[in-house]
C-alpha cells in the first residue's frame, strides 16, 4: 500500500515525492504519462551531444532563499544571467526595454534621468491598470508597446494584450538604466548538470517508486494508495465537466547548426516578424563547449500539450468552478501550474509544493493548494 500516488513527475510532483519520502517517511508512487521525469523542465543531450530543453528554454531565477537552498540539496549551480535581444526596426536591441534600447532605436543619447522624463512624456495616463496593454502603454507609451509587445503577444496568445490580464506583460520590467538582464531576481543560475540530473537525485529514494509511460487512469483503481497528489490539468481530472479550460500550446522546432554560435545571447525575440516568437540557443544556458550549436524556435499553437494557462477574467471564473470541485474532492491534493491554473515559474511551483508538504505534515485536511 502506497501512502501517496503522485500524478506527474515535474517540479510539483517531484518536490512532493521527495519531501513526503525524506521528511515524512511516506511511501510514494509517482507516475508520468511521458517517458521521462522532470515535466516541462526535462533536458537531454541531442544527437550532436548538446544539452537541449525538450519543452523550450528553462532559466532558473528566484527571490526565495528557501527555494534556492532546497534545490541546492540536489544540484550544484552554474552562474547564469539570461539576456534577451529583440529584433525591432531592423536592429537587435535589449529587452526588457532599457536606456540602450531607447537610445539605439531613436538615435538618442539620453541619461537615465532624462529617459524617465522621456517615458513620462510618451506614457499614456491610465487610472486603473487592468490589462496587458494598460501595463505597457502606461509606462513606455503606445509606440514602444507596438514595437515590442502587441505583435509578440498576439502571436503568443492569439489574443490582443487588451484581452489579457495585466499580470502577463507585467512579467517583463521596464528599466531606465543599462541593466540588460532579463530577470531581476536575486538568485539566477542553472543546474550545473541540467534539470533532469537534478530530478534524478530528488527521486532517488528507497521510498519513491517511479512509473513512466503511465497515465494515472490506467493504475489508479488497481494500485492501493491512501491519498493522491495531482499535477496535471485540473479540467482533465474532472472530465471537462464545466467545459475546457484554455491552455496555450507551443510547437518546438530544434536545429543543430554547423557553426559555433548563432546569436550573441540566450534568446532573441521576434515581436513582429516570422511565425515564431523567439529563438533560444542552448549553449548560452548550459555553458557547454562544442563546435556546433543547437537552437529552438517556438511556434505558438492552440492545440497540443497544455503549456500556459491563459490569464484573463473569464478563464479565472471557469477555473474557480473547477477549484470548488477540487476543494471538495477528499483525498486528492491539486498542485502545480496546470492543476491550479496559474502562470507560475519553476520557483513558484517549488514554493507551492513545499507549502503543500508543510500543510500535509501539519495534518491539515486534503484540499487544493493555494
Ligand atoms: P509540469 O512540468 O507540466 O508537470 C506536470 C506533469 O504531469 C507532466 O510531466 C505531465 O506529463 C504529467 N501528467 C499530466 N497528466 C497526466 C496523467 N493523466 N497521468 C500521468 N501524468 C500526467 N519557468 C521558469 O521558472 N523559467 C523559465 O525560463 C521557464 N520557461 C518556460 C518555457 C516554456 C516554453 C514553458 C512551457 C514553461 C516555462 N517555464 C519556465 C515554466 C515551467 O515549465 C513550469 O513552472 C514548471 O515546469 C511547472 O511544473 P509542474 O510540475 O507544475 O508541471
Ligand atoms: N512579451 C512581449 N514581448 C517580448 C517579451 C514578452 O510581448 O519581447 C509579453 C508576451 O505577452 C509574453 C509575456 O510578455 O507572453 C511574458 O513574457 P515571458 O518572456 O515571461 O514569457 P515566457 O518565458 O513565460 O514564455
Amino acid at each position: 500500500m502506497y501512502d501517496y500516488l503522485i500524478v506527474g513527475a515535474g517540479f510539483a510532483g517531484s518536490v512532493l515525492a521527495e519531501r513526503l519520502a525524506t521528511i515524512s517517511g511516506r511511501k510514494v508512487l509517482i507516475c508520468d504519462k511521458r517517458p521521462h521525469i522532470a515535466g516541462n523542465a526535462y533536458d537531454v543531450h541531442d544527437a550532436a551531444g548538446l544539452l537541449i530543453h525538450q519543452y523550450g528554454p528553462h532559466i532558473f531565477h528566484t527571490n526565495s532563499r528557501e527555494v534556492f537552498e532546497y534545490l541546492s540539496l540536489f544540484t550544484p549551480w552554474r552562474r547564469y544571467e539570461h539576456r534577451v535581444l529583440a529584433s525591432v526596426d531592423g536592429q537587435l536591441v535589449p529587452v526588457p526595454i532599457n536606456l540602450d534600447t531607447v537610445n539605439r532605436l531613436y538615435n538618442l543619447n539620453l541619461r537615465s534621468d532624462e529617459l524617465e522624463a522621456w517615458f513620462e512624456k510618451v506614457a499614456e495616463k491610465c487610472e486603473h491598470i487592468r490589462t496587458s496593454e494598460d501595463v505597457v502603454v502606461s509606462k513606455v507609451g503606445r509606440e514602444l508597446y507596438e514595437k515590442f509587445f502587441r505583435g509578440y503577444t498576439r502571436k503568443q496568445w492569439d489574443l490582443d494584450p487588451s484581452e489579457l490580464d495585466a499580470s502577463v506583460t507585467a512579467r517583463v520590467p521596464t528599466r531606465t538604466n543599462r541593466d540588460d538582464r532579463y530577470f531581476n531576481d536575486s538568485y539566477q543560475a542553472m543546474p550545473l548538470h541540467g534539470y533532469t540530473r537534478m530530478f534524478e537525485r530528488m527521486l532517488a529514494h528507497p521510498n519513491i517508486h517511479v512509473m513512466l509511460n503511465t497515465d494515472y487512469r490506467e493504475i489508479v483503481k488497481f494500485i492501493p494508495h491512501k491519498e493522491m497528489i495531482y499535477t496535471g490539468p485540473v479540467d482533465a481530472y474532472f472530465d471537462y465537466r464545466f467545459g475546457k479550460l484554455p491552455y496555450r500550446s507551443l510547437e518546438f522546432k530544434f536545429e543543430t547548426l554547423d557553426q559555433e554560435w548563432l546569436q550573441s545571447v540566450g534568446t532573441v525575440n521576434y515581436p513582429n516578424d516570422n511565425l515564431y516568437t523567439r529563438i533560444s540557443e542552448f549553449k548560452h544556458l548550459s555553458g557547454q563547449r562544442h563546435a556546433r550549436t543547437s537552437v529552438v524556435y517556438e511556434y505558438p499553437r492552440a492545440e497540443g500539450d497544455p503549456y500556459y494557462p491563459v490569464p484573463r477574467a473569464e478563464n479565472q471564473a471557469l477555473y474557480k468552478q473547477y477549484q470548488s470541485l477540487a476543494d471538495a474532492t477528499a483525498g486528492v491534493h491539486f498542485v502545480g501550474r496546470l492543476a491550479t491554473y496559474k502562470y507560475y515559474n519553476m520557483d513558484q511551483v517549488v514554493a507551492q509544493a513545499l507549502t503543500l508538504h508543510q500543510k500535509i505534515a501539519n495534518g491539515a485536511p486534503p484540499r487544493s493548494a493555494e
